[in-house]
């Protein structure tokens, strides 16, 4: 009994000790697992905030795209429209180019663009969405609102969450629009017109984006109606300019038909005078010639010296007559231009024989410049001679003692260029344009002591465009005159 006792009691005090061991090893172990459970707990809490902050990010995320999605959707309609409504300078066909489904993505779920009358009444050009109702009052509520415009060019626009409040009750209670934007259609310094648009349903709110599309869908609208009106202003004012033409062409064509009408009547006139001083002037004539034969009787020196007057004097009326009769034939087209084929180098050389004598006796020199191989003109020859006459004769009457006188033809593809010159007295600036009038001598010392018509440069002139030729003149005082005249190769009638 006592060597069990002996035994037990250490073994006892063994196995409590081992017990006691085990359970400070346990105790520790499980503070162990303890704070290995709480850190655990730890990383678990902060993985669902981030699985949380992952989803709410991916939410923004989609949101964001979803935005960035209809601004693209919106930024391309708007290119469109841009580019339809900017390419017609037709107004009405501006509006109707702005179709439905273009407009509506730009994310409004309503639109009205309204233009102002010339009285200040507002008009609706486009309408999607709104009743005419609608329309209606929003139209009168408008109209009636005081400084509309000025506000609207202030602030640029008014939308539901900026402008003034009372701007935004009309919208509400006109149209029921809870989010909407108003925006003044500008163009050149007016404004035209109006964009409103909106939307209705509660979670479609407006954003700055939304407001900065329709600002430019405006802007684009205001410069269609610019370009729109100014070409129908350009035009207008073009088609009253072809009004105006036609009417002076009307009234010129009228007047040039008088002048014709007088013209003619004018040469009719005359050459019925021409006539009736013809007939008797050569009975004069005949007279005069005969009393000088003294077949009549004995006619004393100073009645012979009277009659030799007459006679002079009744050939140079007889001349101015033919010339004026010739002027107004050619002028009603009664002398027909007899056509043959001309060289003008012998013309040019039988006038200078012919007023031979009157160049030797002022001592002239007349130059000839023909070039050889020139081609035949079909010409009226005798017509043509008379033109050289004439205007030598006058170069030699204006050309001093010892001066030249020059003729030259040159060769142009369709015509001859003909040109008399002389170093004579020439011809002042202001009577130039005078010169081929009838009737008119300048007035200078040679013609008050020679007699002249003043119709032989109206009768060359006339000559000249008979043949389908120009003729014109160039002169210096003191330096000499020189004329040019054309006459075209093909010319048939
Ligand atoms: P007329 O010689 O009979 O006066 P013309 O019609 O031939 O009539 O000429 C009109 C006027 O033109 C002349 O009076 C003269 O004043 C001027 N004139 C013509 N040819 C010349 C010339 N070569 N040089 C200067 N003046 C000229």
């Amino acid at each position: 009994m006592s060597l069990s006792s002996d035994i037990l009691v250490p073994v006892l005090l063994f196995l409590v000790v081992l017990l006691f061991f085990f359970l400070l090893i346990s105790l520790s172990k499980a503070r162990k697992l303890r704070s290995s459970l709480s850190k655990l707990m730890i990383s678990f809490k902060e993985l669902d905030d981030q699985a949380k902050l992952i989803v709410r990010t991916d939410l923004e995320l989609n949101k964001t795209q979803e935005d960035l999605d209809r601004r693209l959707n919106g930024l391309d309609a708007l290119q469109k429209i841009s580019r339809l409504v900017t390419t017609t300078l037709d107004e009405t066909e501006i509006f109707r180019r702005l179709d439905q489904p273009l407009l509506t993505e730009l994310g409004f779920e309503k639109y009205l663009v309204l233009l102002f009358s010339s009285e200040g009444q507002l008009h609706p050009h486009v309408n999607f969405g709104f009743s005419p109702e609608e329309v209606s009052g929003l139209k009168t509520a408008l109209e009636n609102f005081d400084r509309l415009v000025e506000i609207l060019k202030e602030e640029g626009l008014v939308s539901s969450h900026k402008g003034p409040q009372t701007l935004r009750e009309i919208f509400k209670l006109n149209a029921l629009l809870k989010y909407f934007v108003l925006t003044p259609i500008l163009a050149q310094n007016d404004t035209p017109g109006l964009v409103i648009a909106g939307n209705q349903t509660g979670h479609a709110s407006i954003t700055e984006g939304d407001e900065e599309l329709l600002s430019i869908l405006a802007d684009q609208i205001g410069q269609a109606i610019s370009n729109a009106r100014l070409f129908e202003k350009v035009y207008r004012s073009s088609q009253m300019q072809e009004i105006k033409v036609q009417d002076r062409t009307k009234q010129l064509s009228t007047a040039l038909e008088e002048v014709n009408k007088i013209s003619k009547a004018k040469s009719e006139f005359i050459s019925a005078v021409s006539h009736e001083l013809r007939t008797p002037l050569t009975s004069i004539k005949g007279y005069a010639a005969l009393l000088m034969t003294g077949k009549l009787g004995q006619i004393p020196e100073k009645v012979q010296e009277r009659l030799d007057k007459i006679n002079k004097h009744s050939d140079n009326l007889v001349k101015l007559i033919n010339d004026l009769l010739d002027i107004s034939r050619i002028e009603s087209g009664r002398i027909e231009m007899k056509r043959n084929e001309y060289h003008l180098k012998p013309m040019i050389e039988s006038v200078a024989d012919l007023l031979g004598p009157q160049l030797k006796d002022k001592g002239i020199h007349f130059v000839s410049e023909v070039p050889d191989g020139l081609p035949p003109l079909l010409v009226d020859g005798s017509q043509i001679e008379r033109v050289f006459i004439n205007l030598v004769s006058n170069a030699i009457k204006f050309t001093p003692a010892d001066g030249t006188i020059t003729i030259k033809v040159e060769r142009n593809p369709d015509h001859l260029l003909v040109s008399a010159a002389d170093s004579g007295i020439g011809i002042k600036k202001e009577d130039l344009s005078k010169l081929f009038n009838e009737f008119y001598r300048v007035e200078n010392e040679i013609n008050q002591n020679v007699k002249g018509t003043g119709l032989g440069l109206a009768l060359t002139k006339k000559i000249i465009e008979a043949h389908g030729g120009k003729i014109w003149v160039e002169s210096q005082v003191n330096k000499g005159t020189t004329f040019f005249f054309t006459l075209p190769f093909d010319r048939k009638s």
